[in-house]
């Protein structure tokens, strides 16, 4: 048999994973040490034994052979949740294409020294500006105690299919989750939930902390390096049982995993941005296996890759279809069709409509929420006499007009004053264009004198604890109309909003991405379940240039399953996942020819080399080309085995990694 070699991390807590020593493998225990096994080895100059995790096992030394010290033993035990992180890594590792390095530090957090402030990561979220009644204790409905009990059941009988629960907005997910936690924990066992970022307010973490007290934990990116430590700290020691968080919390480090829950399943934040690209899903439904424990996802528009897995009985379906709280109902859904605003002489943003049902609730005492389906402000500024846009000059983005008279790059954050001539020409016609929220409520404010606005964006709650401000605000009555972005749409319960307005529905239908029509989708249906969530019945207006497209009228109808079928119908045309596996290659660089020169050759030899079986597209530029003077270029790689795919990776990644010019170059790997 060939000697092996194992790299090692000694005391991971203390030492930066990046330090990783080699050992040689003794021939008696090659069959037992694995990625993540714990072993002792002789240490330092004094050899003293000290424990370590294997992280890698390699034929060849990186390092003069004769020098390597023996593998002393192996540690034996339970496996511990490090080791399984361990393993977790390696995994992601080989399925995402990234460094060892960058995987471990993806699930291993490293030490910081902080005072020790354990429990007042959730006090301080709890004892907030403002507090909140008790609430009294809500029996489950008929449709959510037959699932929780067909999940227990399951759960004691050691069934591990995971699930999908689809449930209309408010039909009371969470009260399910909730139950399937408390059967959990009496098992003695731990679970982690996951929320988006976004949607992780207090209002969300109160409504936890009435149900489980103290021993719950916290993990949002409000928190230092320090104060997430704790936390996992907490975890390992076994103070805790349910670890609630963003993605980063699915690498908690608990012993005996019995639950991990993701809500909103469908959301994009759930697949990391730097490397390794993984998707919580994915590392979700892998960990729990690993740990045997149970996966729950939870979403009112499911992803069409959970869907689809759901359809094919790849996870066990659940679904709840009406609202939970007493006489709530769904809103009822007008769309407002645009053109006929324009011919009718209407050139307002506001539809007559939309207007009329405002003053309607203003009048009544009641809220409106107002939603643009667009990020931030995006008012560029263009030259009425040469028409050309003011560009940023490092990115291939025109510049963003803010209220202080800044032109700002949302790319790369370059900054000028509003020039007061046109650059290209010299004409003092300068306008802005396109709407952005702070318009939007200018506007509102002219319409509606005497209205009290709130507007939630990336401006307003730049600030620490902006957020949680405004919605408190609102939520307390202080205002009559709330405008915003995405953030406005996720989690929130406002009982008093019966009016949400979405102003122009389409925007996001003409991103460059395959998933436009399912995001838009997603976020028709969640901003118009914002409406109506308390005893009065809500509306939901959604104003469109083009109300036919079948992504804006299933959104009206609140009708998940024809979407569903229209749009995976639409995948399988054109082969997109998850009608099949696509694996997107990104190479970028500073050298414009030298970043399109290596995406060719790359092109090429893998149509050469996988040609028969794989359909290759591009190289076709980003669609934002250039960013920070980086220019990025794109392959979409398409197969239906995604083991094919990770084969291709790996096979790009060894010839990279031998090119003079990989180091000038840097390339990316995203599958889905
Ligand atoms: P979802 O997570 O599906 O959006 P929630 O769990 O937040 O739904 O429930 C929506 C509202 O309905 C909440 O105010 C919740 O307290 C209430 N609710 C949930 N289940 C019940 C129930 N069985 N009886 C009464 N109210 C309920
Ligand atoms: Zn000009
Ligand atoms: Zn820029």
């Amino acid at each position: 048999m060939a000697v092996k070699y194992a790299s090692i991390i000694i005391d991971i807590s203390h030492e930066n994973v990046d330090r990783i020593f080699q050992y040689r493998i003794p021939k008696e225990m090659l069959k037992d040490v694995r990625i993540g096994s714990q072993v002792c080895v002789p240490f330092g100059s004094g050899n003293r034994v000290r424990k370590g995790y294997v992280v890698d096992i390699t034929e060849k030394a990186d390092f003069d052979k004769a020098r390597l010290k023996d593998v002393a033993g192996l540690v034996d035990g339970s496996v511990t949740a490090d080791s399984r992180l361990i393993e977790l890594a390696w995994w992601m590792k080989e399925q995402y294409g990234s460094t060892m390095n960058q995987a471990l530090k993806t699930v291993l957090p490293v030490k910081r020294r902080v005072k020790a402030r354990n429990q007042q990561v959730v006090k301080s979220m709890v004892e907030g500006p403002f507090s909140s009644p008790d609430k009294e204790e809500v029996f489950l409905n008929r449709e959510q105690k037959k699932i929780v009990e067909e999940f227990c059941r399951d759960y004691d009988q050691g069934i591990r299919t995971p699930c999908l629960l689809h449930g209309i907005t408010g039909s009371g997910k969470t009260e399910v989750y909730m139950a399937m936690i408390r059967h959990i924990q009496a098992k003695g066992q731990q679970v982690i939930l996951l929320i988006p970022e976004i949607a992780l307010t207090y209002q969300t973490v109160m409504r936890f902390y009435r149900q489980f007290g103290e021993k719950i934990c916290v993990m949002h990116s409000r928190l230092s390096a320090g104060e997430r430590y704790d936390q996992l700290e907490r975890a390992r020691r076994g103070e805790t049982d349910l670890m609630i968080g963003a993605r980063s919390a699915l690498f908690t480090p608990f012993e005996r995993l019995g639950l991990i829950i993701i809500d909103e399943e469908h959301e994009g934040a759930y697949q990391s941005e730097g490397a390794p690209r993984y998707h919580a899903r994915e590392v979700a439904e892998h960990l729990a296996g690993m740990s045997g424990a149970s996966l729950v996802m939870g979403s009112a528009t499911p992803s069409l890759e959970a869907y689809s897995k759901a359809e094919a009985g790849v996870y066990k379906l659940f679904s709840l279809h009406n609202r939970a709280s007493a006489g709530s109902a769904l809103a009822v859904t007008e769309v407002v069709d645009l053109r006929r605003e324009m011919a009718a002489g209407n050139k307002s943003i506001f539809s007559r409509r939309l207007q009329e049902l405002i003053k309607d609730r203003l009048e009544k005492k009641e809220q409106v929420m107002l939603f643009m389906n667009r990020r931030g402000y995006s008012n560029f500024v263009s030259c009425r006499s040469c028409g050309k846009a003011i560009k940023c000059p490092h990115c291939d983005v025109s510049l963003t007009l803010h209220n202080n008279g800044s032109l700002v790059c949302h790319y790369c954050g370059y900054r000028i004053p509003m020039p007061s001539a046109c650059p290209f020409c010299g004409s003092e016609y300068l306008a802005g264009f396109g709407i952005g929220t702070q318009k939007i409520e200018e506007m509102a404010a002219g319409v509606f004198p005497g209205a009290r606005i709130l507007r939630m964006d990336l401006d307003t709650t730049a600030k620490k604890g902006g957020h949680e401000r405004i919605l408190s605000a609102f939520g307390g009555g202080k205002a009559d109309i709330l405008i915003g972005t995405q953030m406005i749409v996720k989690g929130h319960d406002f009982p008093g909003v019966t009016l949400v307005g979405i102003l122009a529905a389409d925007v996001s239908l003409y991103a460059p991405d395959f998933r436009c029509a399912e995001r838009t989708f997603q976020l028709l249906v969640q901003a118009a379940g914002r409406a109506g969530r308390g005893r009065k019945p809500g509306t939901a207006v959604i104003q469109t240039y083009i109300p036919e497209h079948y992504g804006i009228c299933t959104a009206a109808n609140q009708d998940y399953q024809t979407f569903y079928r229209l749009e995976m119908g639409y995948r399988r045309l054109m082969n997109y996942p998850p009608a099949c596996h696509m694996l997107k290659m990104q190479v970028a660089g500073r050298d414009e020819q030298l970043t399109g020169h290596m995406t060719d050759l790359i092109r090429d030899s893998v149509v050469r080399h996988f040609g028969s079986c794989v359909e290759v597209i591009g190289p076709v530029p980003a669609s934002v080309y250039k960013v920070n003077d980086i220019y990025r270029k794109i392959l979409y790689i398409k197969q239906g085995n995604y083991d094919i795919l990770i084969r291709i990776r790996k096979y790009v990644q060894d010839r990279w990694d031998e090119t003079e010019d990989c180091k000038k170059l840097v390339i990316q790997y995203d599958f889905s």
